[in-house]
C-alpha cells in the first residue's frame, strides 16, 4: 500500500522527487479518462499525468497496436533501416504548421528543448539565447538554464549567455501593465533584452506556447506576431516549445496555430506518445539541413515509440480529439465563470481547450495555496484528480485526456462547487 511505498521510496529514489498530495493514493489500473487505486477506488483523471494520456490511459486502439510492435521488433537503433521512424516523421511534417518538415527524434522533453537549443546556435552560429520568466524546458543543464520558474531551477550555476524577457502574464502583469492600455510591452521587452544584454543576434528565443508549470499562462492576442517581427530583425529563432501544449490539447494539433505564427523549430514530447517514451524537435529543411555531423539518439525513433506516435495521430484525427478539447475545455471554463460568481475564492480563469486553468485568490489578490491544497486533497478522496502549478503553487490545473466527456465535466464541476461551499471558500 501507500505507506510500504513511500518509506521505500525515500530509502532509494533521489529526495528532488516529492509527491503530490499529503495521504496519496497507489494508482494500479487506467482506462481512458479514468484512474483505479489499490483499493478498487475509481477517478476521474483531470491532468492526465501532466498532459501526456491525451487519447486515455490503456486506450485499446493504441495498445493493440503498440503491443504488437513489442512482439515483433523492439529496437535495433535508427542508424539501422526501420520504417516507422520515418513515416511518423512524414507525418509529423504534414500535421505540423508551415513548412517544418524534418525531425530528430529522442525520448523527453527536456531533450527536445535541447536538442532544439542546439540546432539553433548550429545554424546561426550564435549561442546566446532568450528566454520567459518562469517558463519551464527541462532538467538537463541547458534546458534547466533556460527555464525561468524559480522553484524548479535547483542548478545554482546555470550555462551562461540566457537573457530572459518578462513573461506575458495579463492577470499579475510583470511589467504592472493594464491589458487595453499596454501596447504588448512585454513583447517590446524582448527588444529591449537583446539590445541591452546580448551582442545584438542571439541564437534563440524559446516560450511555451502556453506556459505550462508558470500557472498555464496565456499570452495576449499578437504577442508572437510581435515577439517574431523582433526576432526577425536580429536573425533570431523561434523555438516553440509544444511539449505540454501538443496534440490537441488546446483544441488545435499544436497551440501556436491558435497564435497564427510559425516556429522555425518546434519541440514535441509527451503526448506524441500517450505514454510511451518518445519526443522530438522539427524544423524547416533549410534550418535541418545544417545539422550534417553524425549522430543518432540510441533509443530515439525506436520501433514501439514510433508506433505509439503513429497510433496516436491516427486516434487524435480519426476521432476529432481536437473538435472535444475545444467543446470540452469551452463548458469547462463556463461552468467555472458560474461557480466563480458564487465563490471569490476563484479569482482568474484561463486557458485554450482542454489546457484551463483557476487561479485561487485571497479577497486582496494574494495567492491562495493552501486553501487549494485543501480542495484539492479532498476532491482527490472524492475521485477527482485535479493538478496544481504557479508560480505561487495557487492555481488549479484542468488538462484531463481529450477523451473526456460533457457528463465527467459537468461531474468535477458539480463536486467542486460542493468542495467549496462546504469549506466556505
Ligand atoms: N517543456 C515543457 C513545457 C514541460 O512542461 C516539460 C515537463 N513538464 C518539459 C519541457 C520537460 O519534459 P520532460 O520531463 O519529458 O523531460
Amino acid at each position: 500500500g501507500p505507506e510500504a511505498i513511500i518509506e521505500k521510496k525515500k530509502k532509494y529514489i533521489m529526495p528532488c522527487l516529492g509527491h503530490f498530495y499529503k495521504e496519496p493514493r497507489q494508482f494500479v489500473k487506467g482506462s481512458m479518462q479514468y484512474l483505479y487505486d489499490s483499493e478498487g477506488r475509481k477517478y476521474l483523471d483531470c491532468f492526465a499525468g501532466v498532459s501526456v494520456m491525451n487519447c486515455g490511459h490503456c486506450n485499446p486502439e493504441i495498445t493493440k497496436k503498440v503491443q504488437e510492435q513489442v512482439g515483433t521488433l523492439q529496437h535495433v537503433c535508427n542508424i539501422y533501416l526501420t520504417e516507422n521512424f520515418v513515416n511518423l516523421a512524414e507525418k509529423l511534417a504534414e500535421v505540423t504548421p508551415g513548412k517544418l518538415q524534418k525531425t530528430f527524434f529522442c525520448s523527453t522533453g527536456s531533450e527536445a528543448t535541447e536538442g532544439a537549443l542546439l540546432l539553433a546556435s548550429i545554424y546561426t552560429g550564435n549561442n546566446e539565447i532568450i528566454a520567459l520568466r518562469n517558463g519551464l524546458h527541462g532538467r538537463t543543464k541547458l534546458g534547466m538554464s533556460v527555464t525561468g520558474i524559480q522553484m524548479w531551477r535547483t542548478d545554482e550555476n546555470p550555462v551562461g549567455g540566457i537573457h530572459f524577457a518578462p513573461n506575458p502574464y495579463c492577470y499579475r502583469c510583470p511589467l504592472g501593465k493594464k491589458r487595453e492600455t499596454c501596447d504588448l510591452a512585454c513583447a517590446n521587452m524582448v527588444e529591449d533584452v537583446i539590445q541591452t544584454s546580448t551582442a545584438g543576434h542571439p541564437g534563440a528565443f524559446i516560450a511555451e506556447t502556453i506556459q505550462g508549470n508558470a500557472g498555464i499562462v496565456v499570452p495576449p492576442e499578437g504577442y508572437f506576431q510581435r515577439v517574431k517581427e523582433i526576432l526577425a530583425q536580429h536573425n533570431t529563432l523561434f523555438i516553440a516549445d509544444e511539449v505540454q501544449t501538443g496534440f490537441g490539447r488546446t483544441g488545435r494539433m499544436f497551440a501556436i496555430e491558435n497564435f497564427g505564427v510559425v516556429p522555425d523549430i518546434m519541440a514535441v514530447a509527451k503526448a506524441l506518445g500517450n505514454g510511451a517514451p518518445i519526443s522530438a524537435f522539427i524544423s524547416t529543411a533549410e534550418i535541418a539541413d545544417t545539422y550534417t555531423r553524425p549522430g543518432a539518439s540510441t533509443l530515439g525513433g525506436n520501433p514501439v515509440s514510433t508506433t505509439a506516435g503513429l497510433a496516436v495521430l491516427d486516434y487524435i484525427e480519426k476521432h476529432d480529439l481536437c473538435q472535444n478539447a475545444s467543446e470540452r475545455g469551452e463548458q469547462l471554463r463556463a461552468g467555472l465563470r458560474e461557480i466563480q460568481k458564487r465563490h471569490a475564492i476563484i479569482g482568474d480563469i484561463r486557458g485554450l481547450g482542454l489546457m484551463t486553468g483557476a487561479e485561487f485568490v485571497h479577497a486582496d489578490k494574494s495567492p491562495a495555496a493552501a486553501e487549494l491544497d485543501d480542495v484539492l486533497e479532498t476532491l482527490k478522496d472524492r475521485g477527482f484528480i485535479i493538478g496544481k502549478n504557479g508560480v505561487a503553487r495557487n492555481v488549479m490545473a484542468f488538462q484531463p485526456p481529450l477523451v473526456i466527456t460533457a457528463e465527467d465535466i459537468d461531474n468535477v464541476l458539480n463536486a467542486l462547487e460542493m468542495v467549496l461551499t462546504e469549506k466556505k471558500l
